[in-house]
């Protein structure tokens, strides 16, 4: 039962239910009609009987009984017998198959039996004046009187089954109906936390009840988190681009300060590290405002034809120095000219994040490897290091927004904020295309990408 959906539950109570209600219905109809057809047979017997004493007289100048021929006849299912003081029978009498010997009781109302048949039986003791004392005897058959009786309850056993599937049915399609604006819900939560569209909404119509009332609830509660949602990313997408100012008026200073400032010059260093965490800033901000755009959908994309292969070389040439400085190789095994319809500048966004990480999680004097290849319509790359890994645990959420592994594991000055991969992901997905993630820890990762050209 705990495994069925609350439709199917309900479904199988309502029948239960049902069922149960027309089977006590049915015992209690049988057990009246029973009743009410025993009665009215012992009424009909005692009624014959007595209203045949009219119907009896003495002769006196024939000297013998005088009964009225209707006595012989077989009324209303009831036979009539006269006899005498000493149980001789005189007029009429008993069905062919009535037992013989069946002793006299005066007013008895009783049943007697003879193998198949089982009949009720009516004595009354009269005194006729001049002759002296007969018994009058009633019987009437008890299965005839059943008969009714027992096809009604034949005929149920057969409809039984009838109704239990008709009250399934029934009750399934009652269920389903009352349900329908839960599977609207459902859908619809489906189709946000699919999407990540907040402007869906249930939108049920018709109705006041209570499941209409909740549809409204959460129809407004989405409302608000969506208006919420719409201002958080504002803000972000505000505050990166006013960042972006300030930002580049730092490292312009910078540079201009440590051109013109003497080689040994006091407070250089410290000029240095300013300049490098104004950079690592702009590039913070410069993702930032990339994602907030994206998830507002303004982030278009500049398709043109880009040889990704020169692509790919240039990034791994960019990134030598930073990689010789761990005593890092990187090898590449690059397709060349593999042309594809994509935003140049993502593309190179992607090969640098992807190619940079590498090289900081790789290993000190290891190696790192990176491929692209074409086949039919298909652009296939990787970027594979043998550096300190992820664990298996954590490789699902480090496509997450300011995710990191653990901290400790890189240096502060060459870590970033987290925002490397998600980034990565949302260029692979705008181009259509899908990437993934194998790793072991401390033997090294491997990111794997594919689109269709
Ligand atoms: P970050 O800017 O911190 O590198 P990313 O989004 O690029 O952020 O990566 C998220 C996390 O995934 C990182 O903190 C890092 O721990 C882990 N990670 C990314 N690339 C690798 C890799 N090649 N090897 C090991 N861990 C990696």
């Amino acid at each position: 039962m705990k495994r069925l959906s609350i439709k199917m539950r309900v479904t199988a109570w309502y029948a239960g239910i049902m069922l149960l209600l027309a089977a006590l219905a049915l015992v209690v109809v049988l057990s009246a009609g029973s009743r009410y057809i025993q009665s009215s047979v012992r009424n009909r017997l005692e009624e014959r009987v007595v209203s045949s004493f009219r119907e009896i007289e003495w002769d006196e100048d024939d000297g013998a009984l005088d009964i009225d021929d209707d006595l012989y006849q077989v009324w209303n299912g009831v036979w009539l017998g006269i006899y005498d003081g000493h149980g001789y029978p005189l007029y009429g009498g008993a069905p062919g198959d009535f037992p013989a010997g069946v002793v006299f009781e005066n007013e008895h109302m009783r049943t007697a039996r003879d193998g198949e048949n089982d009949w009720y039986v009516y004595d009354r003791s009269l005194y006729i004046p001049g002759y002296g004392s007969v018994w009058v005897r009633g019987v009437a058959s008890q299965s005839d009187s059943e008969e009714a009786f027992s096809t009604i309850f034949y005929l149920s056993l057969v409809l039984f089954p009838f109704m239990a599937i008709l009250a399934a049915v029934g009750g399934y399609m009652i269920t389903r109906r009352a349900f329908r604006p839960v599977s609207q819900m459902t859908d619809t939560a489906r189709r946000i936390s699919g999407g990540n569209d907040l402007s869906q909404r249930i939108g049920l119509e018709g109705g006041d009840d209570e499941l209409y009332q909740l549809a409204k609830t959460f129809d407004e509660m989405l409302e608000r988190i969506q208006t919420q949602f719409e201002k958080e990313k504002q803000f972000t997408a505000d505050a990166s681009h006013e960042l972006r100012t300030p930002i580049s008026v730092i490292i312009s200073r910078c540079e201009y300060a440590l051109e013109h400032i003497e080689e040994d010059g006091e407070g250089r260093e410290s000029l240095q590290i300013v300049l490098e965490q104004a950079r690592k800033m702009a590039r913070l901000v410069s993702q930032l405002l990339m994602l907030s755009r994206a998830d507002s959908g303004r982030a278009q994309l500049q398709l043109e034809n880009v040889n990704l292969s020169e692509l790919c070389e240039i990034v791994v040439l960019e990134q030598e120095k930073a990689a010789s400085e761990k005593k890092i190789t990187i090898e590449t095994r690059i397709q060349p000219d593999i042309l594809m319809k994509a935003d140049e500048t993502m593309m190179m966004r992607l090969f640098i994040n992807l190619i940079t990480n590498a090289v900081i999680y790789g290993r000190e004097g290891g190696h790192v490897e990176v491929g692209l290849s074409s086949s039919d319509q298909r652009v296939k790359g990787y970027v594979k290091d043998d550096g300190i890994g992820i664990p298996k645990d954590q490789l699902g959420r480090v496509w997450d927004r300011f995710y990191q592994v653990n901290k400790s594991r890189t240096s502060e000055n060459s870590r970033g904020a987290g925002l490397g991969l998600s980034m990565v992901k949302w260029i692979v997905s705008a181009h259509g295309g899908s990437i993934d993630v194998e790793s072991c820890p401390g033997e090294g990762s491997c990111f794997f990408f594919e689109f269709s050209r």
